[in-house]
């Protein structure tokens, strides 16, 4: 889509970038060719590993099993705490990527099936929405041969790249990563579209898990936990929630980490809402 000055226009998430031809949107994943926007990331794989599923993080979806994990780069939020930063907060140029489509990645899975016991693809490490039709192509080929697809995402997408992929994705952990708009402001996201994308997969018959990464001083307030909780049971009560850790990264390489008290309590107080809470990352 362009505009009238002939600027394309990005509708992937909800920035809706204007990007000059030859130039990237703010998630550095994609550019305008033609007057049009496409996925610069396409095929594009920074990082695969064969995790397991416990460490997407999905506690109550084949628990005990392995699954390839892969990612490519870019992603549309700027947490100043990102964990993932090496991949996430940069573009093609910057970071080391090999290619595979989405056959020759779901061959790989299945010949990891034979092997190790692998159960799919899961799409994570970077922001898997803003390449989100290298996605839908593999999971359509996971599919096709019987695997399961897993999303770990930040939720910050249209509701038309949602809907488009619900129906392909088998389990997905959603970050939930603030109480509010004003948190999402700070992250550079919108809070409306994440708690949406959690309606939408959860109304598909996915599996949902949400995670909320506690940042000192920031999201550690019992009326923050509760409100998260309080939009999860709105949803579902049976949504399991995982309440984590931060840890010092990137653009807050000197911050404290989280407490492990503050985890706890935090997730006592989810518990007033949600059946099923875990502190991770905790020792
Ligand atoms: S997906 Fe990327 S290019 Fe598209 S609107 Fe979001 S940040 Fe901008």
């Amino acid at each position: 889509m362009s505009d009238a000055t002939g600027v394309a226009v990005c509708g992937t998430c909800p920035r809706r970038c204007r990007i000059e031809n030859g130039r990237f949107g703010a998630c550095r994943a994609r550019r305008a060719e033609g007057g049009r926007v496409v996925a610069a990331n396409y095929g594009r794989i920074a990082s695969a590993a064969l995790d397991p599923v416990e460490k997407k993080p999905l506690a109550f979806f084949r628990p005990g099993s392995f699954v390839l994990s892969v990612g490519s780069y870019g992603c549309n939020l700027r947490c100043p705490f990102c964990q993932n930063d090496g991949i996430s907060q940069h573009g093609g140029d910057e970071v080391a990527c090999r290619t595979a489509t989405p056959a020759e990645l779901a061959g790989l899975a299945e010949r990891l099936r034979e092997e190790r016991g692998n159960i799919g693809i899961a799409y994570t490490y970077n922001e898997p929405l803003v390449g989100w039709e290298f996605v839908r192509d593999c999971a359509r080929e996971v599919r096709a041969r019987g695997m399961a697809n897993i999303l770990v995402s930040n939720g910050c997408a249209s509701g038309e790249v949602v809907a488009e992929l619900a129906p392909l994705v088998d389990a997905a952990n959603i970050d939930i990563k603030g109480p509010s708009q004003e948190y999402y402001d700070w992250v550079g996201g919108d809070f409306a579209s994440v708690c949406r994308t959690v309606e939408t997969l959860h109304a598909a018959g996915c599996h949902v898990e949400a995670t909320t990464l506690v940042v000192p001083g920031r999201n550690d307030k019992d009326a923050d936990m509760d409100a998260i909780a309080a939009f999860i049971a709105s949803v579902s009560p049976d949504i399991p929630l995982h309440v984590t850790r931060f840890f010092p990264r990137w653009r807050m390489a000197d911050a404290s980490p989280t407490p492990v008290a503050t985890i706890r309590r935090l997730a006592d107080v989810a518990r007033g809402r949600l059946r099923r809470v875990l502190a991770g990352n905790c020792p």
